[in-house]
């Protein structure tokens, strides 16, 4: 049918109104025809059954059943009335119970005919009820279209409460594939529908709102999945191939000496299989005459820092400067440090810029960044400052992503008329699954493999009733010379109780650690900059040996010495924190442990938290865990859970069906940028672009 009927406003279907109609526009976004052929069913109850009240289960949940009403009342009770019926077949009896809409139901409702009822029993005081039943007289049940699997859609109290249940929202489709005629044109080309044994559009939709069978069913699911999932990546992919055509970057045709001095008598350790593959991405993506656009993934300690190195020097050979950003003075500090400790006498000329450096020196660095003599700039968000400018900036790295937002990379950006390579590095994995549909236009990269010769973190639970054997673990290790991290949750609604939480539990380790034997740090958010500095510096030289701390000590620091990682209430924190907050042992060459302290009470979703974090050190793991726990919204931030509102598919559970849409859309894309040689699939995304009935991808 055209598709313009499709548009037709939902007050025209005959059964809308204007009432409705503005209740199913204000409660579930449903304007015209297309949205509510598009409001799919949330689950499907089986009504091949008629139950009869004699064979009803305790255990009974949602049954049908034939019979008649013999009488009404109204009962007084303490809170409000309840109207009761008495609902009988040739088996038994039973009460059906309204504690809304009394006054309607008790004139509507016809004695001593039969009805069918469906609805949930519940068993109490010796006999069987059903609170709010849907009723249809059995003389309309017979005459209408037979519904075996009955779909159950979407609701709101609001819905239900102006009438429009379940059953009236089954009634508007099937008036709505009346005067449609149910003729829906196709949105998939033949190719596809071919290759992958497609049931047609308007079968599809049909199923899915009036299963004939589980079979059908499934392929109807299996359809509409598809071509979801299938439209998103032809969104992403063409955003991204379009993006590489239009954007042209710095191209670093050459490998040049001082990449090659480095590999050969800088590089202090061989490189993972993985960093290999990675700096191959990235040497390709260089050398393409588009701007790089690349995610770096890789867990704490596999070994970012070296590949970002190589990354810079090989902007140097080519002749342009690079910068590192890092969110914290510390953490660029600490890469300051170590990179110019790689480089040595190689003949790169690097600074370090942030807030604390003074005014004469920061002079210098500008003057040295416009003329060319500074190759590479460290730093924090200085970095971003407008009086920061290069002579010829061709590369820009991030560190630590989700730290920054969406506009400061954005100002990276505009510091050239060609925009520099842009290489942003996290270690916060982005489940594959997630990163497939919110990143496709994002390239990257992943490093799945730690440096060898590392011992794994040996991570346990233990209850709070077991402080004391704890305590004397940690007695144990620090007189083998090691360092103590223990750590407090810090949840801004409840800020003032963290404190309280914090103080007393510095206290007690304060008692059970004293001084002179035992020195310890303290850092939490309410210190001033400066004394948070001086109490990690005295940790980090190790004059302290047990750092207390809420959770800004998350990101960056590098204590190697430091082999113990004591997580108090932990199952107040997420997984990413808590394999992030791990991640600050296992950095030397001795074991370390991590130990989640709990109390004794524990949600399910804590209990699996625990169990994923006691049973692997994998972030990929531990990234889908969360994913599968939290929903992908949660995951990345309400910034971009709007992405995810899928109306079929779900990125967690259709995986599958993700790869296979992503594989099509790529195939089709790159022979096809323009979509010319595929009409049907142009057509239908571009209708999908116009009533933005795609989710717009934020990037
Ligand atoms: P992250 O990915 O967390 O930023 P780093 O780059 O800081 O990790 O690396 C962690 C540690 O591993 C550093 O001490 C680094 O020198 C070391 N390292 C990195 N790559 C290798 C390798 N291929 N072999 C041995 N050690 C490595
Ligand atoms: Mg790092």
């Amino acid at each position: 049918m055209n598709s313009n009927v499709l548009q037709t406003p939902i007050v025209y279907l005959k059964g809308v109104g204007p009432n409705r109609a503005e209740t199913l526009q204000s409660e579930l976004g449903i304007h015209t025809y297309q949205d509510l052929i598009n409001l799919f069913p949330n689950r499907y109850i089986d009504k091949t059954q008629y139950y009869k009240i004699g064979q009803l289960q305790r255990t009974s949940s949602e049954v049908q059943i034939v019979g008649k009403i013999v009488n009404i009342k109204t009962v007084e009770q303490k809170r409000g009335k309840r109207l009761v019926a008495k609902f009988i077949d040739d088996t038994g009896e039973m009460e059906l119970v309204w504690f809304r809409g009394q006054k309607w139901i008790r004139e509507n409702l016809k004695l001593n005919i039969p009805y069918v009822i469906f609805g949930k029993v519940n068993w109490f005081n010796g006999s069987f009820s059903m609170p709010h039943p849907e009723m249809e007289l059995w003389e309309d049940h017979e005459k209408g279209l037979k519904i075996y699997m009955q779909p159950v859609y979407p609701s709101t109290e609001k819905l239900a409460n102006k009438g429009i249940t379940n059953r009236v929202t089954n009634k508007l489709i099937q008036q709505l594939f009346l005067e449609t005629k149910g003729r829906f044109k196709e949105t998939l080309s033949p190719g596809l529908i071919n290759e992958l044994s497609l049931i047609s559009k308007g079968e599809a939709l049909f199923n899915i709102h009036f299963p004939k069978n589980q079979e059908l069913l499934a392929k109807a699911q299996f359809r509409l999945k598809f071509e979801e999932l299938f439209y998103i990546q032809i969104q992403l992919i063409s955003k991204n191939l379009m993006h590489k055509q239009k954007i042209k970057g710095f191209n670093f045709e050459k490998v040049g000496t001082l990449f090659k001095t480095f590999y050969e008598h800088h590089l202090p350790f061989e490189l993972t299989n993985a960093q290999k593959r990675v700096i191959k991405e990235i040497r390709s993506d260089l050398g393409s005459n588009a701007q790089m656009n690349r995610l770096l993934q890789g867990d704490v300690g596999s070994g970012k820092t070296i590949v970002a190195l190589m990354t810079m020097l090989l902007a140097i050979d080519n002749g342009y400067q690079a910068c590192l950003m890092a969110p914290t003075e510390i953490l660029a500090n600490q890469h300051f440090m170590g990179i110019k400790e790689l480089l040595g006498d190689i003949g790169v000329n690097i600074a370090l810029l942030t807030g604390s450096v003074k005014k004469t020196a920061r002079k210098i660095i500008h003057e040295q960044l416009e003329n060319g003599e500074l190759h590479i700039l460290i730093g924090t968000h200085a970095l971003l400052e407008d009086k920061v400018e290069y002579k010829n900036l061709g590369l820009a790295i991030v560190d630590e992503q989700h730290r920054f937002g969406v506009a400061q990379r954005a100002k990276l950006w505009h510091k050239n008329d060609v925009p520099p390579h842009i290489l942003v590095m996290t270690a916060t994995p982005i489940p594959r699954t997630l990163a497939m549909s919110l990143y496709g236009d994002l390239d990257i990269s992943t490093i799945d493999e730690l440096p060898p010769g590392r011992k794994p973190i040996k991570t346990v639970h233990r209850y709070d009733s077991n402080r004391l054997k704890v305590f004397q673990f940690i007695r144990d290790e620090i007189k083998k010379g090691r360092q103590v991290y223990v750590v407090y949750p810090l949840i801004q609604e409840s800020e003032a109780l963290d404190y309280k939480d914090l103080m007393d539990g510095y206290e007690s380790i304060a008692r059970d650690f004293p001084m002179p034997d035992y020195q310890i740090s303290i850092v939490h958010g309410k210190m001033k900059p400066a004394d948070k500095d001086y109490e990690m510096e005295r940790f980090v030289k190790g004059e302290t040996q047990i750092m207390v701390a809420t959770t800004v000590i998350e990101v960056g620091v590098n204590v190697p010495n430091a082999s113990v990682m004591i997580i108090e209430s932990a199952e107040r924190f997420g997984l990413s924190q808590l394999h992030q907050l791990r991640g600050r042992v296992g950095r030397g060459a001795d074991q370390s442990f991590c130990i989640l302290m709990t109390g004794h009470k524990l949600s399910s979703d804590s209990k699996t938290r625990l169990e994923t974090m006691v049973g692997t050190n994998d972030g990929f793991q531990i990234a889908e865990v969360d994913l599968k726990l939290r929903g992908p919204g949660d995951l990345m931030g309400t910034q971009q859970s709007g992405v995810l509102n899928l109306k079929i598919a779900d990125i967690v559970k259709d995986n599958d069906i993700l790869k296979t849409a992503r594989y099509h859309a790529l195939k089709i894309l790159r022979e096809d940028i323009s979509l010319q040689k595929h009409p049907v699939i142009l057509h239908a995304y571009t209708q999908l672009v116009k009533y933005k009935n795609i989710w717009n991808y934020i990037s």
